[in-house]
């Protein structure tokens, strides 16, 4: 919804808030963020989370393709490049995840 022109509640942007929401240290952030530290520490624990669990599923995908694809070469390169790809992906989908979550 819009906000009307004359309306008596300020823009979102102008409202400031005095102390973090998360740890209520006192500070000057913007309304519904958070402090440095806080961000810092979500994604020190989401990089954390995301490596433990994109690594403990890749390794599962790639014990997979080594007993099930054929021992050709171009197979194998394929393989490879999927558990690589795997491993990416489900970093970022993690870390994403885990940032959500912990704010
Ligand atoms: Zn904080």
């Amino acid at each position: 919804m819009l906000r009307r022109w004359d309306s008596p509640t300020p823009f979102v942007g102008g409202l400031v808030e005095h102390e973090c929401p998360r740890c209520h240290r006192a500070v000057e952030l913007p309304f519904g963020s958070l402090c440095r530290a806080c961000r810092d520490e979500i994604e020190r624990k989401a990089a954390r989370w995301a490596n433990a669990i994109a690594l403990a599923s890749t390794v599962v995908l790639a014990i997979y393709v080594t007993l099930r694809v054929p021992p050709e070469p171009i197979a194998r390169r394929v393989g490879v490049v999927a558990v690589v790809v795997w491993f990416v992906l489900a970093n970022m989908v993690v870390r994403r995840t885990v940032r959500e979550l912990m704010k």
